[in-house]
C-alpha cells in the first residue's frame, strides 16, 4: 500500500506556503485580465464571469492561514492533560483487554472509516518514524512486519513502563482513561479514572428500547452486563424492590465507590442507547419522585415498560447521579455527536439537548464536559453552552474525525468565545497492531496543536490577541483547564 507523499506538519506547511504564492500571481494576473478584457461579446462576458469565479477562489485561499513557526515550535513543547481516551492495558500472552470501552464498535457492522482515521493518512507514517525510528516511506507489508518487531521489541525493552513511555512520546502528561476497569500498566499518577455509569440508568427489562436499532440491541446487553458486574462488586445478588433502596444500596455506592478508586470524573455514553434529552427541569420534584418510584417498583420485577414512562425513570436517576457526581467532586461527562457505527441517531447527540440539565439550578455544583464537543455538525453550537458556569468541551475525537485545517476552525470558534472551558482531548483508543493506540495518540496530538497553532495565528494576524495571549490560551486549552477543572497536581 502507498502512503501519500507528505510526510510532516513542516512539508505540510511548506506546500501551504507555496499555494499562497501561487495564489498571490493568480489573484493579480486575474485582476489585469478582467480589466483589459472587453465586455462586448457573449464569449467575452463568460470569460469574464469564470476569472471573477478564479480570483475570488483564489482570494479564498490567501486568506486560509498557516501556523506561524515560533508559536506552534513553543505549543509542541506543552505537556498536555488529555481529557478523554481509551487506552488498552498490557496484558500477557493469551490474555484479553475488554474494558477499554463499555460500548465498543469492533463488534457492529461495519462501516467506513472517516478520511482521517484511514491507514492511509500521512500522519500514521510520520507517527512510526516519531515513535519507532521507521526509516521509511511507504508502508510495503515487509517494512510494517519490521515496524511491528521494532514496536515490540520496545514493549519489552519498557515492560509495565510501556504505558508511560507512549505519552512521553506523544506530549501527554496525564491521560484521563475512559475504561470499565483500570488494568496493568496504567499508572494512576498518569492515567486518571473515567468509568461508565450508562449501566446504572437502565435497570429495567430493555427488550422494548433495545430493539430500536441494530446496535443498540448489542449495547443494551453490554449495559445489563455491565450492571450484574457493578452489583456483584458490591456484594449484591438481586435488584432491590424499591426505587429508594436501588439508589442507596447500589447508585451511591457505586458512585463513592468510583471515587473511592481514583476516578476523576464519570462518563455517560447514553447518546449510543436514547436521546440525551433529559427532559424538563422538574416543576414538581415531588411528583418526578413518585412518578419513577412507581415505574421502578412496578417493573424491577418482571414485565416490559412502556418506553415514556421508562425514559422518564432514567431521567430521573441521571439528575440524581449528576446530583451526586456533584456532591463528591467528579465531573460528568457525555459523548455529543458523531459516533461509531452505521445505525447511531445522530439527532439524539446534539449537545443542545443537554441544556435543561446545565440549566437545573439544583445542578449548578456538577461540571458537565461536552466530550467531542458535538464532534462534527455540533461544535458551533456547543461552543455557546460553554457561556453556562459549569459546562466544558473537549475537541477529544474532532482531531481523528477532520484535519487539523478543519479542527482550527472551530477551535477558533471556541477561543473567541470561552477559552477558558476548553480542554484537548485525543480519544485514542486500541486498533490493529500497525495503528494502535500510540499510533492514533501521536496524531491527534499533532492535530491538536497544529489546529492550535492555525486558530491562534489567525487570530494574531487579526489583532485580537497577542503572541504572548496566544500561547497562553495554547497553555490553557493543552494543560492548564484540565488541571484546574479536575484539580490536578501536575508540573
Ligand atoms: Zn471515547
Amino acid at each position: 500500500m502507498e502512503i501519500g507523499k507528505l510526510q510532516s506538519s513542516n512539508e505540510l506547511l511548506s506546500v501551504g506556503e507555496e499555494i499562497l504564492e501561487i495564489s498571490v500571481i493568480s489573484v493579480i494576473s486575474g485582476m489585469v485580465l478582467l480589466a483589459i478584457l472587453p465586455d462586448f461579446c457573449k464569449l467575452g462576458h463568460m470569460l469574464k464571469k469564470m476569472l471573477v469565479a478564479v480570483v475570488l477562489l483564489a482570494f479564498s485561499v490567501l486568506h486560509a492561514q498557516t501556523a506561524d513557526p515560533q508559536l506552534l515550535a513553543e505549543i509542541q513543547k506543552i505537556k498536555a492533560i488529555d481529557n478523554h481516551s481509551h487506552p488498552p492495558k498490557l496484558v500477557s500472552v493469551g490474555e484479553k483487554d475488554d474494558d477499554f470501552d463499555a460500548l465498543p464498535c469492533d463488534p457492529l457492522e461495519p462501516g467506513d472509516l472517516p478520511v482521517v482515521a484511514r491507514p492511509e493518512n500521512p500522519q500514521f507514517l510520520a507517527a512510526w518514524k516519531a515513535l519507532y525510528g521507521y526509516r521509511y516511506d511507504d508502508a510495503s507489508p515487509d517494512h510494517v512486519r519490521e515496524l511491528v518487531r521494532a514496536k515490540q521489541k520496545i514493549m519489552q525493552q519498557q515492560d509495565d513502563n510501556y504505558s508511560n513511555w507512549v505519552l512521553d512520546h506523544v506530549g501527554i502528561e496525564v491521560e484521563l482513561a475512559n475504561r470499565v476497569a483500570m488494568g496493568r500498566g496504567l499508572n494512576p499518577q498518569r492515567f486518571r479514572w473515567v468509568p461508565f455509569d450508562d449501566p446504572l440508568l437502565f435497570p429495567l427489562n430493555n427488550s422494548g428500547v433495545a430493539n430500536e436499532t441494530p446496535d443498540r440491541k448489542f449495547f443494551y446487553s453490554r449495559e445489563e452486563m455491565l450492571l450484574k458486574r457493578y452489583m456483584k462488586d458490591l456484594g449484591l445478588n438481586g435488584m432491590p424492590a424499591a426505587l429508594d433502596q436501588y439508589l442507596s444500596q447500589v447508585v451511591t455506592p457505586a458512585l463513592e465507590a468510583q471515587k473511592r478508586q481514583g476516578a476523576v470524573a464519570i462518563k455517560f455514553e447514553a447518546a449510543y442507547l436514547r436521546s440525551l434529552d433529559f427532559g424538563p427541569v422538574p416543576a414538581d420534584p415531588a411528583a418526578a419522585l413518585g412518578d419513577a418510584q412507581r415505574t421502578y417498583s412496578r417493573f424491577i420485577t418482571g414485565g416490559i415498560p412502556a418506553k415514556p414512562e421508562y425514559v422518564r425513570l432514567q431521567d430521573y436517576l441521571l439528575r440524581y447521579i449528576a446530583h451526586e457526581a456533584g456532591r463528591l467532586g467528579l465531573a460528568v461527562h457525555f459523548h455529543t455527536g458523531f459516533g461509531c457505527g452505521t445505525y447511531f441517531i445522530l439527532a439524539g447527540a446534539n449537545p443542545v439537548l443537554l441544556e435543561s440539565l446545565f440549566n437545573d439550578p439544583t445542578l449548578r455544583k456538577t461540571n458537565f464536559v461536552m466530550l467531542h464537543g458535538g464532534a462534527g455538525p455540533f461544535s458551533q453550537q456547543a461552543a455557546y453552552l460553554l457561556a453556562k458556569p459549569n459546562v466544558y468541551a473537549d475537541f477529544s475525537e474532532q482531531t481523528w474525525l477532520t484535519s487539523s485545517r478543519k479542527l482550527s476552525e472551530v477551535l477558533r470558534d471556541w477561543l473567541e468565545s470561552f477559552p477558558e472551558k476548553i480542554l484537548f482531548g485525543t480519544d485514542l483508543y486500541p486498533n490493529t497492531p500497525e495503528i494502535n493506540w500510540e499510533e492514533v495518540g501521536w496524531q491527534t496530538s499533532q492535530s491538536a496543536r497544529e489546529a492550535l497553532a492555525i486558530a491562534l495565528t489567525g487570530m494574531m494576524q487579526d489583532g485580537e490577541i497577542t503572541r504572548a495571549r496566544a500561547l497562553e490560551l495554547a497553555r490553557m486549552a493543552l494543560h492548564d483547564n484540565a488541571t484546574k477543572l479536575y484539580g490536578l497536581q501536575t508540573h
